[in-house]
């Protein structure tokens, strides 16, 4: 019976030996299978975070070179400034903490009409995108020329919750459009932008009724001025003689300088007798005036009135016509 037990207890024995190594090798193999997957995945996850981790640090990247290099800033709906990049603040030369929470309108140059910031704001209150050019202030007072871009931003609702605007400097660009149209000893407009305003001005007249007015002003005896005292002095009466008609020409008049010692202005919506009233005017300043010990000067003036049809040719033709009558009759005149 001993011997009986004693053989059980083997065989017992050794069938659950037999069973725990299927089971081992079982365990084995899952738990293997366990660790692939496991490592699998973590190598996974490692590559997931690292491309995130890189792509976090190219926006950031990105998002420093935007900071640095583009003219950014963002306000609320009235117009306060809650965030602006580095290159507005270095443009404008103000420290970020001195913009933010200012008004927009710290940037306003006075040269810029109401009318325009009206315009503006309509334009984005209405979500739309308002684009326009802004002459605007840097802390020191000086200022630049941006071509500018202001957006709303929006809520999930919809509802608007602020504007965005990026500007690109644009003084360079303005500084030398100014220079081509501008007459570099005087200041006035040049001969080709008078070409420009002439002819847009006989579109426009024509589209509506009224008229416009031309005068030609010649300065009388100018030679001798240059023979008496020199070129240089013939220049400063030449700006002198400008600062003159700058004065005295409406806010719609435009005035440029035709040749030499020739100026020509015109006179929207005038009609012959508004004409003849202005350049009288203007005859007598420049008789009255003092040019700094250098004599006094006159002008004599042709003038004429836009008639249908007319050509840039024919209006300086017959404005010429006036005032070669004008210099004939004893200069110092003015002639229609
Ligand atoms: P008139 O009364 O008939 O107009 O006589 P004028 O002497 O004014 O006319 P003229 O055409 O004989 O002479 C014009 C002079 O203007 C000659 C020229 O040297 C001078 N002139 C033209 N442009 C300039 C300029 O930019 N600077 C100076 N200093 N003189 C100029
Ligand atoms: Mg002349
Ligand atoms: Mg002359």
């Amino acid at each position: 019976k001993n011997k009986q037990e004693i053989l059980n207890k083997w065989i017992t024995l050794k069938y659950e030996e037999k069973v725990d190594y299927s089971l081992i090798i079982k365990i084995m193999l899952i738990s293997s299978l366990i660790i692939i997957i496991f490592m699998y995945w973590n190598r996974k996850l490692f590559k997931a975070r690292n491309k995130l981790d890189q792509a976090n640090k190219e926006n950031e990247k990105h998002l420093n070179v935007i900071n640095r290099h583009i003219l950014i800033s963002n306000s609320d709906t009235n117009g306060v400034i809650t965030e602006v990049s580095d290159a507005l603040c270095k443009l404008t030369g103000y420290k970020k903490d001195e913009l933010l929470g200012r008004n927009h309108n710290i940037f306003r140059h006075k040269d810029m009409e109401d009318s325009i910031f009206k315009d503006m704001w309509l334009t984005i209150k209405n979500k739309k995108m308002w684009k326009g050019e802004l002459k605007s202030l840097k802390k020191d007072g000086s200022y630049y020329w941006a071509d500018v871009i202001i957006s709303p931003t929006y809520d999930n609702n919809d509802i608007i919750i602020g504007y965005n605007s990026i500007r690109h400097d644009i003084t360079d660009k303005k500084r030398i459009e100014k220079l081509s149209i501008t007459d570099k000893l005087t200041g006035v407009f040049n001969r080709s932008k008078l070409d420009d305003i002439l002819n847009n001005e006989i579109k426009r007249t024509d589209r509506n009724e009224y008229s416009f007015g031309v005068a030609l002003l010649d300065i009388d005896n100018f030679k001798k001025v240059n023979d008496t005292h020199g070129h240089l002095v013939g220049d400063k009466v030449l700006i002198l003689i400008s600062n003159i008609l700058k004065r005295n020409i409406r806010k719609i008049d435009l005035i440029g300088r035709w040749g030499g010692e020739e100026f020509l202005i015109i006179c929207p919506q005038t009609d012959k007798d508004g004409l003849i009233t202005f350049a009288e005017t203007l005859r007598k300043k420049i008789e009255v005036y003092d040019f700094e010990g250098y004599g006094n000067q006159s002008a004599s003036f042709g003038l004429t009135v836009f008639k249908k049809g007319d050509e840039i040719e024919n209006i300086i033709l017959r404005a010429d016509t006036a005032l070669y009558k004008a210099k004939k009759n004893g200069r110092n005149r003015v002639e229609l």
